[in-house]
């Protein structure tokens, strides 16, 4: 909640911030309309085709509902004077879609999931259609009763509006991911286009929202392949790429989680990656210009570009004492039975459970020119040592 929280604000920011560089500039864009006119649906398709590549159907799929209604705004093909005529129908059908979006996961789009989601789409426009049709007969019944008068203003768009807003607001903290917050702020393009709130031309602020889905799936792609999926620590991939950018004095620490195997056994695997998320939360906060990776498995590697030995083992042996000291609170798995079910809890707190875990830890300093992997060998060789020495401490 926290993290969806953060990242919304932030992209909300970033978002502001381009917007208002070029309401700043917009003599200088407007005289590039036709320009920008013409470079918009080459952003669009290229959209298209990356968020296709890295599976991010939901932005391909709005991508090509934008291309579709910018190429029948500036193109007039067939259908846009029909599309023209259809001004609340295409409002609630784009809000439709948005909430629709905020809904769905992200699957393949040449699939047969691709499928069901034009499906969907097709879908929101129906339902769209129909609700348009429900609120003008509650509005003809509202009519001929004066005292709900009232009401009137509340059906139709702004109900949709502000149910939609909600929706996907509450969607986008909760999933916090960068495509749920692209979900929103394309909700807002869309209002703002609708309400006629900005000054400046769609094709301007529809290549500002590709261009913000362009970057999605940029810092996307780069945290699937350089970043854990379960700690969210930098992967072994990060630790290679950072290996070939150290200068000559380095030292590098091999950290392992101390019978973890066991662990595994007495609690069940799901609590073990509960544990591991938290014991490289506190790996991962490491100080004294340490950065941690995942290494594998329950295997961690803190690397101290341009540090001495003697520098690196006080930071190590504080992340050792913190995660020795970290009463670890873990979720207890639901009680099963429905016995175990009627059977109230005695006080609040006994869903939860607290255990502790310790690690062991082996460090290297770089010396004579080894190469990196020697350097891990011999971190590695120096973990081996901590674990013969009972375990829960620093060796090198
Ligand atoms: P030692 O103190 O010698 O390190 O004992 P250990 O049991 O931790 O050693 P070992 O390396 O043999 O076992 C590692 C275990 O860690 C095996 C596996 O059960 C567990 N493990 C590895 N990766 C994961 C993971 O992603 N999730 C969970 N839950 N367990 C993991
Ligand atoms: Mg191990
Ligand atoms: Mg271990």
């Amino acid at each position: 909640m926290k993290k969806g929280l953060k990242n919304l604000i932030f992209s909300l920011l970033a978002f502001a911030f381009a917007y208002f560089l070029v309401i700043k500039s917009q003599i200088f864009w407007l005289e590039q309309i036709l320009m920008v006119e013409q470079l918009l649906p080459v952003f669009l398709v290229i959209v298209i085709v990356l968020a296709s590549y890295f599976n991010r159907s939901r932005l391909a799929f709005l991508s090509a509902l934008w291309l579709l209604y910018f190429a029948s705004l500036s193109f007039a093909p067939p259908w846009s004077n029909w599309l023209t005529k259809q001004g609340d129908w295409l409002m609630v059908f784009g809000c439709f879609s948005l909430l629709l979006f905020s809904l769905i996961k992200d699957r393949g789009v040449v699939s047969i999931h691709g499928f069901y989601r034009i499906v969907l789409i097709a879908f929101a426009g129906g339902c769209a259609y129909l609700w348009l049709l429900g609120s003008e007969l509650i509005l003809a019944h509202v009519q001929e009763r004066p005292k709900l008068a009232d009401f009137q203003a509340y059906i139709g768009n702004e109900l949709v509006v502000t149910l939609c807003v909600l929706i996907i607001l509450w969607r986008t903290v909760k999933a916090a991911d960068l495509v749920s917050t692209a979900i929103f702020i394309s909700l807002l393009f869309w209002l703002s286009e609708q309400y006629q709130l900005t000054i400046l031309p769609i094709s301007l602020t529809l290549t500002l929202v590709t261009l913000y889905y362009l970057l999605v799936i940029i810092i996307d792609a780069y945290f699937l392949a350089y970043r854990d999926d379960l700690t969210s620590l930098p992967s072994r991939r990060a630790l290679n790429q950072l290996a070939m950018s150290l200068g000559r004095k380095y030292t590098v620490a091999m950290l392992d989680i101390d019978h973890f195997k066991k662990f595994n056994d007495t609690y069940g695997h799901d609590i073990g990656d509960q544990v591991l998320k938290l014991v490289a939360a506190k790996i991962g906060s490491v100080s004294g210009g340490g950065k941690a990776f995942r290494y594998g498995g329950e295997e961690f590697t803190i690397v101290f570009p341009r540090k001495t030995l003697e520098h690196a083992l006080p930071e190590l042996e504080a992340v050792r004492q913190a995660i020795q000291d970290y009463k670890i609170v873990i979720r207890q798995p639901q009680r099963k039975t429905k016995q175990d079910r009627k059977a109230k809890p005695s006080n609040k707190s006994s869903n939860f459970k607290t255990v502790n875990v310790t690690i062991s830890i082996g460090a290297a300093i770089r010396t004579n020119k080894q190469s990196f992997e020697q350097v891990l060998k011999c971190s590695d060789q120096a973990l081996y040592k901590a674990k013969k020495n009972g375990r829960n401490n620093v060796s090198y």
